[in-house]
């Protein structure tokens, strides 16, 4: 485990977000596109962009890539998030995030029988879950949290559970 680092990772966020800023429109052209852990289809309005051991890969929403630290053990670093109502870019540092509401896109489409790591996966587990959902400011989050139901946290706080 690396925790310590990971959290010093995401408060160097602005920094890292600017750099990834500059690969957007390329990552933006590809194809439509699958989850690196999951495999699930990647939602636009959903969509996270994060760095594993120096591997920018693209999924289905946060929830799924702190899954993958979880799992991993490696430092993830979140890149890019996206606003999930006008589903344009944002910077993580800034974002605030819906958690368990009950809205969860991901979960419409069925888990993989195997994970990625050819792992089997533990009945009752989905990697999605609970659901994160991305804001670009607190007014909206709460908006959406009062229709939905959900927590309101800002984004380098949630980080921050994972990482401790
Ligand atoms: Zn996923
Ligand atoms: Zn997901």
């Amino acid at each position: 485990m690396n925790r310590r680092s990971f959290a010093a990772t995401l408060m160097a966020g602005p920094a890292i977000g600017a750099a990834a800023w500059a690969g957007w429109r390329f990552v933006q052209a590809r194809s439509a596109a699958s989850c690196w852990a999951c495999t699930r289809p990647v939602h636009d309005h959903m969509r996270t962009v994060a760095e594993v051991n120096g591997h920018s890969a693209e999924y289905c929403c946060p929830a799924c890539a702190l899954s993958e630290h979880r799992q991993s053990g490696s430092p993830v670093k979140v890149t890019v998030l996206t606003d999930y109502l006008t589903i344009t870019a944002i910077q993580p540092a800034r974002a605030f995030i819906v958690q368990a509401s009950d809205v969860n896109p991901c979960k419409s489409h069925a888990a993989p029988a195997v994970a990625s790591d050819k792992q089997p996966l533990r009945s009752g587990f989905d990697r999605c879950s609970p659901s994160m959902l991305a804001f670009r400011d607190e007014a909206s989050a709460r908006s959406f949290a009062s229709a939905h139901g959900g927590t309101v946290v800002a984004f380098n706080s949630v980080a921050a559970e994972y990482a401790a």
